[in-house]
């Protein structure tokens, strides 16, 4: 039976049974399971990526299920890179599935440093720069990938190549929670970022092209991709990676949600603490009392009307 797992993939000339050995010892870092991190996670799962790394530092929430394929209504409120790695374990048992419910930065990437390959599945720029910055250092290939309303973006972005950084320059940008987004269109985006994955790992030939997919028009469109000779990170200059650009302790993170930067707590002197005002509830990595969401890493998810009130809520019922 395991024989014959692969075999509709094997049959095809660019992977064959070698190609599928050479996949099956190949890592993969995953960078958001949401919209397009669940499917592309789902679709590496199948094709039998021996070791796949989940990195996801938020929760599953109904406005999610409409997208992210992993997830059921049974998982609300669950960390969701956890959730995705039982159900991926559910699809192929014979892979090394390890997941980090972490909010990813400068002082915790190196999380990716055994990884072949990086998948951006995020939803925000400054992560982006951040691989990117990481991925110029140490030589490793990643792929962009976006989406919004009814399209979305690809990219390779390999060693020695243009960058992110080259042409995109950040900016606050539309989130999906502002201007929404089609299901298919997350979908499709990952269904290319995932072909261009197999191609890299294989070692087969990929352009710096950006693949732009509109799925309500539709229209495909290929934009070649040059080096900026302005580039920082092409030049040496790491701002994200060492750390200069993000000194703010609380970000706004989705519409009502703040992260609060905080040390790592101890969950059981802290329940100890607040069951006496509410009710408190744990779960292997998670601490959930009233809209606070406290996680093994020392962040906080807390939903407010405001930074100040996000704050204030830490303060009282976290910190003190
Ligand atoms: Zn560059």
């Amino acid at each position: 039976m395991l024989n014959d797992r692969y075999s509709r993939q094997e049959l095809l000339t660019d992977i064959g049974k070698e190609g599928q050995l050479i996949l099956k010892n190949k890592t993969v870092a995953i960078v958001g399971i949401g919209a397009l991190g669940t499917v592309s996670s789902e679709l590496l799962t199948r094709a039998g990526i021996g070791n796949l790394i989940l990195i996801d530092r938020d929760v599953i929430e109904l406005s999610n299920l409409q997208r992210q394929n992993l997830f059921t209504e049974n998982d609300l409120g669950k960390s969701k890179s956890n959730v995705a790695k039982i159900r991926l374990t559910q699809i192929n048992s014979t892979l090394n599935l390890t997941s980090y419910s972490i909010h990813l930065n400068s002082k915790n990437i190196s999380v990716l440093k055994n990884a072949d390959l990086i998948l951006d599945c995020t939803d925000n720029l400054s992560t982006r720069f951040l691989i990117n910055d990481f991925c110029k250092k140490n030589n490793l290939p990643w792929i962009y990938a976006a989406a919004i309303k009814t399209s979305g973006q690809v990219m390779p972005i390999l060693p020695g190549g243009p960058c992110l950084s080259c042409f995109v320059k950040e900016t606050p940008t539309e989130s999906c929670n502002t201007a929404g987004v089609l299901n298919s269109a997350t979908s499709s985006i990952s269904a290319l970022q995932v072909s261009l994955a197999l191609k890299i790992l294989l070692g087969k030939e990929t352009a710096p092209e950006l693949y732009c997919y509109d799925l309500w028009k539709p229209e495909f469109r290929i934009l070649s991709i040059s080096k900026n000779k302005e580039c920082l990170a092409c030049n040496g200059r790491y701002n994200y990676l060492n750390n200069l650009t993000e000194s703010k302790q609380i970000k706004f993170c989705s519409s009502g949600k703040y992260q609060i930067d905080g040390t790592p707590k101890d969950f059981i002197a802290l329940k100890h603490k607040l069951e006496i005002i509410d009710k408190v509830e744990l779960d292997e990595d998670l601490f959930k009392f009233q809209n606070i969401l406290l996680f093994k890493d020392g962040r906080a998810i807390i939903k407010a009307n405001s930074e100040e009130e996000a704050l204030a809520c830490y303060a009282k019922h976290i910190e003190n």
